[in-house]
């Protein structure tokens, strides 16, 4: 399995010289769970180069393009509009939105392009879209198998965990951890992975500023990938106040916490 990152930025994309070095754009995941199969976890800002990628045949897999919602914030999927292979009929596209909200996912997506908020209109894109909400439990996507856990989020996220060919990647952002307790769901989510993506928006310090704001730290995340056991760590979702100078010391704090963490940032490819 192969994981590449297209955007890493939390909230609002911050596309400033000084933060050139982790990248600007919002949360876009490329998995190439298997040859055949490719997952695309989260339509931010990073979705649209990734689309420009796909456009060559020679990167498109058979199985498809395969687009994973965790939520309906604006930086998770405010990427689709300017995604390019939607426009052209050759393409099939599945959007998977979250299986426990009150709105659907195609709801969601074609309000984003609605007047007067955009000059196109989703109709218009070309490609063979489908929407389809996750299920509770498990879904089959192609080659993987898709696990939905519901996170601590103001009005709700989900995080996931992705099965395929003997790997596991685990994914949970956004989310706040509880305090003095640690969040089973994602311990559960993130048990023997291979990798775990954590939202990591706030230092231990910041938070305490900013509780209830629906975000977690890297000192939670790592508690975390402890009990559950995972391989290797990533710092995800970075706050738009943080340049590179900041990462930089995020990296080197969290490097001293543990040798299996890592910062993640735009272009940054991992095999599992
Ligand atoms: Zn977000
Ligand atoms: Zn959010």
């Amino acid at each position: 399995m192969k994981v590449r990152f297209w955007g890493v930025r939390g909230s609002i994309p911050t596309p400033n010289a000084e933060y050139m070095q982790y990248g600007g754009n919002t949360p876009c995941i490329e998995i190439r769970a298997t040859n055949n199969t490719l997952l695309i976890l989260e339509a931010g800002t990073g979705i649209r180069k990734l689309g420009k990628k796909l456009m060559d045949q020679a990167y498109l897999p058979h199985g498809g393009i395969n687009i994973l919602i965790s939520h309906h914030h604006w930086d998770h999927i405010q990427g689709f509009p300017f995604f390019e292979p939607a426009f052209h009929d050759k393409h099939k596209i599945f959007v998977f939105g979250a299986p426990q909200t009150d709105y659907r996912i195609h709801t969601i997506m074609e309000g984003q392009m609605a007047y007067p908020y955009f000059p196109v209109s989703l109709d218009q894109m070309r490609a063979k879209i489908r929407f389809a909400e996750l299920k509770k439990d498990c879904t089959q996507v192609a080659d993987s198998l898709i696990q939905t856990f519901p996170l601590n989020h103001p009005q709700g996220a989900n995080g996931f965990r992705i099965e395929a060919d003997g790997k596991i990647f685990a994914y949970a952002s956004d989310t706040e951890h509880r305090a003095g307790q640690i969040d089973k769901n994602i311990v559960a989510l993130a048990r023997d992975a291979d990798f775990l993506v954590y939202d990591c928006t706030y230092t231990p310090e910041e938070y305490e500023r900013k509780k209830g704001w629906g975000h977690s730290t890297y000192r939670e995340g790592l508690a975390i990938a402890h009990e559950a056991g995972v391989g290797r760590f990533g710092v995800f979702h970075h706050d738009p106040e943080h340049d590179d100078a900041f990462m930089d010391r995020i990296a080197s704090e969290v490097g001293a916490l543990s040798e299996h963490a890592l910062v993640t940032r735009e272009g940054m490819e991992i095999e599992l």
